[in-house]
């Protein structure tokens, strides 16, 4: 991980805690509007300050995923004091999608991070879409995790291969509950006049 010189426990601590306290809140107010559960949050490389956060608000455009969401909110923020997407880390709640990891290459940030898979999108949030459009559209199982244009870090592989993991463990553990619940929520609103307007609920 290239970002600001911390070990990476340091880091995958602080990313930790931006899903918590900065993704989580507004995802679970986007979720009860019938929204799926994505959310994303931009990074500066040096010391980890939040830029930006955002989250899927699908019911307005089938396009606001949770990561190009946070983007757009990243390029309206004024030009002065607006870092470089090189000086930036992508974080995603969940594993991005084919359109979601074009908009990230697009725009050039150079690391992504997610706590969960596509395969835990598909399987823990029967969200299979992910995974059937790489197979149908692209004939590929995946996009790689690890390109000319960026890297991927799996933050709970991560976590695994640290030592003095425990407390970084539970934490990832709390926020799998906290999805789990967020996840149950929206999809009792499937079926429901909200989901109507997501094309792949
Ligand atoms: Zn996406």
């Amino acid at each position: 991980m290239e970002a600001s010189g911390l070990a990476p426990e340091e880091v995958v601590l602080r990313l930790l805690d931006v899903i918590e306290k900065d993704i989580v809140p507004i995802t679970t107010e986007a979720v009860k509007k019938g929204n799926k559960v994505f959310g994303a949050a931009i990074l500066k490389l040096s010391d980890l300050s939040l830029v930006v956060a955002g989250t899927n608000t699908e019911i307005e455009c089938p396009l606001w995923h949770g990561e190009v969401a946070c983007i757009k909110n990243f390029w309206n923020l004024p030009e002065e004091g607006r870092p470089l997407p090189s000086e930036c880390l992508m974080l995603a709640t969940h594993e991005p999608c084919s359109m979601c990891v074009s908009a990230i290459t697009w725009s050039a940030f150079k690391e992504i991070h997610f706590l969960f898979s596509m395969e835990d999108s598909r399987d823990a949030f029967n969200i299979p879409h992910d995974l059937r459009i790489y197979q149908e559209v692209f004939k590929c199982e995946r996009a790689t995790r690890e390109n000319k244009f960026w890297k991927a870090y799996d933050l709970p592989k991560v976590v695994e291969t640290l030592p003095e993991n425990g407390a970084l463990g539970e934490k990832v553990t709390m926020l799998r509950e906290t999805y789990a619940s967020l996840s149950e929520l929206y999809q009792d609103s499937k079926g429901g006049a909200s989901s109507t307007r997501i094309p792949l609920s």
